[in-house]
């Protein structure tokens, strides 16, 4: 076994944990708000909890990973950009880590190091191939293809929320129309509940609306709620089956906040998938690690199988 530091890196959050290469369990970990100061502030409050780590924990790291809340260059090393904060334009993380901890250090954005993360200690251990997604407000997604991640050519693989699935659909935060986020993320979800207030809804303040809103009133019988509930899901049960037809993964891992939603959601999913996907062997399961996930999915980038 060999301790890493594993960081996450959020619009929100930083957390920073030492795991165990071996069992990927977490041996200890801290967090704290994520500095809006961009690149240097947010490396410097890195080293601070990094620091304070390492002082608590007798063994010496051997790597340093960050899952980064933001597109990584196909180096693994280099941030292209912060989803969150300015000022982390091609950010040299890595090469940054390296000088401060003086141990190897590698990067990737959040949903690739947790595609990792669960592909190695969590929900989609077992198989060769596997995809990861996460629906949350938004819709990310990491692709490992015999054991490894795939980052793709230029570092764009795996972005499954943006497969395009209804060409003239809603607009989607990249820019075009009809991706599968802009059809069943939180946001969206959110978004349709506030254009067409499902019944139980209409007292409430249309802003305030959430996806978990939406979820808890189509559980309890809301005819609206439900109808724009199972369009979401219809579509995200259409873009799962597509990604697997392409992929064939053994195993397909959902995380993020819509997974709240339980088996009121992995049913119809596994229904459209039973249909729509060739081979239909292919197993869905709810992602296992919870919020340790970035922590695990950082150091997960350094452990060479
Ligand atoms: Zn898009």
């Amino acid at each position: 076994m060999s301790a890493i530091l594993g960081f996450d890196f959020g619009g929100t959050k930083l957390a920073a944990g030492i795991v165990d290469s071996d069992s990927g369990a977490v041996l200890a970990s801290m967090r704290a708000p994520t500095p809006a100061g961009g690149a240097e502030a947010g490396m410097e409050r890195m080293i601070e909890l990094g620091q304070m780590l390492c002082a608590k924990h007798p063994e010496p790291i051997s790597a340093v990973g960050v899952s980064f809340g933001g597109p990584v260059e196909s180096d693994g090393r280099t941030v292209r950009l912060s989803m969150h904060i300015p000022g982390w334009e091609s950010f040299p993380l890595a090469a940054r880590c390296e000088q401060t901890f003086g141990v190897p250090a590698r990067i990737a954005n959040d949903a690739d190091a947790a595609a990792l993360a669960e592909y190695r200690f969590g929900a989609g251990h077992g198989c060769t191939h596997m995809l990861y997604m996460t629906v949350s407000t938004g819709i990310g997604g990491g692709v490992i293809i015999n054991g490894s991640l795939h980052r793709g050519e230029h570092a764009w693989a795996g972005e499954v929320g943006h497969m395009i699935l209804k060409p003239d659909g809603p607009a989607c935060a990249c820019g075009g129309n009809g991706c599968l986020e802009s059809l069943s993320s939180g946001l969206s979800i959110a978004r349709d509940a506030r254009a067409q207030i499902p019944a139980s809804l209409r007292d409430r303040d249309p802003a305030t609306i959430t996806a978990r809103d939406v979820v808890t009133a189509a559980q309890a019988g809301d005819a609206d709620a439900r109808r724009i509930w199972e369009h979401a899901v219809g579509w995200l049960g259409i873009g799962i089956s597509s990604a697997c037809n392409l992929i064939n993964p053994g195993i397909v891992v959902l995380g993020g906040g819509l997974t709240g939603a339980g088996e009121f959601l992995f049913a119809p999913l596994r229904d459209i998938m039973a249909y729509r996907v060739l081979g239909k062997a292919v197993q869905l399961k709810s992602a296992a690690l919870g919020d340790v996930v970035g922590i695990i999915g950082g150091a997960a980038l350094c452990i060479d199988r």
